[in-house]
């Protein structure tokens, strides 16, 4: 099943995660029909506040974000209940997109490195470092579940000049060729 995704605006985006146990109701399914959904619209991450669930659980596939022959440095997981317990480096720069705020891209700080514990989709307990690309992934998909976007991490004169682009999204008012919900519509 392909979920729509859910715009910005919708409270939801703005919740923060609650933990889940593994018997969460059909939760294999539901990790499944994320994957799908994330493939149908081209992402590279979904977390589960976009498709309207609270809850601490979130998919990437960075392995599409590197070159041909490069796959391999990018990383298809499943992150439940995550807890990122460290952040290390020199902020850097990379322009980032969001599934829920569509036709927006702007460049975002974030720190290189990251180490993280979550539950695998086997609700086997995991604490693995990444970086580059995929830290970055993770890092934009965890700001989901915590209910952060990542316009929120520009600065406030940036994003004051998005706020009738955003409002824009929040009604409809946006070119997607994938299926959304739309809080204002
Ligand atoms: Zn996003």
């Amino acid at each position: 099943m392909i979920f729509p995704i859910v715009a910005y605006g919708d409270p939801v985006l703005r919740k923060k995660g609650e933990e889940i146990t593994k018997d969460y109701p059909e939760l294999s399914k539901l990790i499944d029909d994320m994957f799908d959904t994330m493939h149908k619209s081209r992402g590279v991450g979904l977390a589960a506040p976009q498709i309207g669930k609270a809850i601490r659980l979130f998919i990437i596939d960075s392995r599409k974000m590197y070159d041909e022959g490069e796959e391999e440095k990018g990383l298809e997981e499943v992150f439940i209940n995550a807890q990122i317990i460290d952040e290390e480096g020199e902020d850097w720069r990379f322009e980032e997109g969001c599934l829920s705020i569509p036709t927006i891209r702007e460049d975002v700080s974030r720190q290189p490195k990251i180490t993280i514990q979550y539950y695998d989709r086997n609700f086997k307990f995991q604490e693995r470092t990444f970086d580059d690309l995929t830290a970055r992934v993770i890092q934009h998909e965890y700001d989901h579940i915590e209910g952060i976007l990542f316009i929120d991490h520009l600065k406030p004169l940036k994003k004051s000049l998005l706020k009738g682009k955003l409002e824009k999204i929040s009604k409809g008012m946006v070119d997607v060729n994938y299926k959304m919900k739309f809080p204002k519509k």
